[in-house]
């Protein structure tokens, strides 16, 4: 079998083409996010770089080489872009826009030099992919530490990064080995096969981190409360059930608090909604400072937030009605008036009980505290 390098340099420029347009009508580009598009203009201009240098080794002028070989550096800095962005980082536009202008201007200067320009891009390229590949490997935080893709988009840019490398090598080293990107060396032939493989491999790779973002999305969506970012009513009582197992487990004390704003119907109908839905966003802000890392909060219906404290008793619950209240009196410039607010709180107590059990007694609670007068919490007598 002989592997003739134009027939494969056609090949991989065919599969590069013909994937960016299955990605435009399968994925489409608004859908795609910054990430997958970023990832598609590297496909875009990885396929625009090989057709400007097939069409300029037909004698076409020096300035398409010097464009295809831009192109192809810009392709890697398009992949820098689309990576940064499913990895939670910004990367600096000098990253971006450096690479492809600065090699891009000295292939130009050099061009009469042919080793010259090859080396220029082909050691441009390679320490791109290899810089990228280690970035890949190297960010192990945030949401992205659990995903796959990093290692794949690391494996094909690894796999590539040596062969390029190798290629600058090969026009120093032994020139005549090397008198056009079209070459029959096994350099060349190995090169152009992994580079087309890997391409594959990184496009799926991405196509799998724009999957894990649009999951992490819908479950951000199924669980947050979008008004004040806090746990929706259901999430809210999955979570708070764990820890009331978790307690029963552990014989740890738990108290669940239930808080409701005072005459919030009333800042409604006097400052409008847009106001009322400020102060509850300013009520969540102040629960969620004021409570502890492990405890569970969440938004239980429009101006009511229930609260449950692991590991903590009654006395807890008062503390950090007190903690609530003084901070809600010190923020008070924030919202131009003052928002008063009830509080009712139970325990779980030796009987056990469902969540659902201790927050109806935790609303009692709440219920009498309304009937006290307000602006006040009252602790649950069946504790
Ligand atoms: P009380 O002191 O007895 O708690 O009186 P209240 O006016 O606070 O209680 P009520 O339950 O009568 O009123 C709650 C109001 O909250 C009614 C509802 O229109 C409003 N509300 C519910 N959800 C939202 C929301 O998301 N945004 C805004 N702005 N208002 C909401
Ligand atoms: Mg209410
Ligand atoms: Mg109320």
């Amino acid at each position: 079998m002989t592997l003739d390098p134009r027939t494969l340099f056609f090949s991989m420029w065919l599969t590069v083409s013909l994937t960016i347009v299955a990605l435009l009508v399968g994925v489409g580009w608004t859908r795609a996010g910054r990430g997958l598009r970023a990832w598609t203009v590297a496909l875009l201009l990885q396929s625009l770089g090989w057709a400007l240098l097939m069409v300029s080794y037909q004698g076409w002028p020096r300035e398409l080489a010097t464009l295809g070989a831009a192109s192809l550096v810009g392709s890697v800095s398009a992949m820098v872009v689309a990576a940064q962005h499913y990895l939670g980082g910004s990367v600096s536009r000098v990253w971006v826009w450096g690479p492809p202008l600065l090699s891009g201007m000295v292939h130009w200067w050099v061009f009469e030099h042919f080793a010259a320009r090859i080396v220029v891009i082909n050691l441009t390229l390679g320490l791109q992919m290899a810089l990228l590949g280690a970035l890949l490997l190297r960010s192990g935080s945030g949401s992205a530490g659990r995903s796959r893709w990093r290692w794949l988009a690391a494996a094909g840019l690894l796999a590539s990064a040596p062969l390029v490398l190798a290629r600058a090598a090969l026009v120093i080293w032994a020139p005549a080995d090397y008198p056009s990107f079209e070459s029959p060396h096994w350099l060349n032939v190995v090169g152009l096969m992994v580079n087309g493989a890997c391409l594959g491999i990184g496009t799926l790779a991405f196509l799998m981190a724009h999957r894990d973002e649009a999951e992490a999305q819908l479950a951000r969506l199924a669980t947050q409360d979008p008004l004040t970012g806090l746990l929706n009513r259901r999430a809210l009582m999955e979570q708070g059930e764990r820890l009331v197992q978790l307690a029963r487990r552990h014989g740890a004390p738990l108290t669940v608090m239930m808080f409701d704003i005072d005459h919030f119907k009333r800042i409604n109908d006097e400052r409008g909604h847009p106001v009322g839905d400020r102060v509850i966003a300013h009520f969540a802000a102040a629960l969620h400072s004021t409570l502890r890392e492990g405890d569970v909060l969440g938004r239980y219906g429009g101006e009511e937030f229930v609260a449950v404290l692991y590991d903590g008793g009654l006395d807890t619950a008062a503390s950090v009605d007190a903690r609530l209240r003084a901070w809600l009196g010190e923020t008070q410039g924030a919202l131009g008036f003052p928002v008063n607010f009830s509080a009712g709180a139970a325990g779980l107590g030796a009987e056990g009980g469902s969540l659902e059990a201790v927050i109806a007694r935790a609303d009692e609670a709440l219920y009498r505290a309304k009937q006290g007068g307000r602006g006040r919490l009252v602790l649950s007598d069946g504790r």
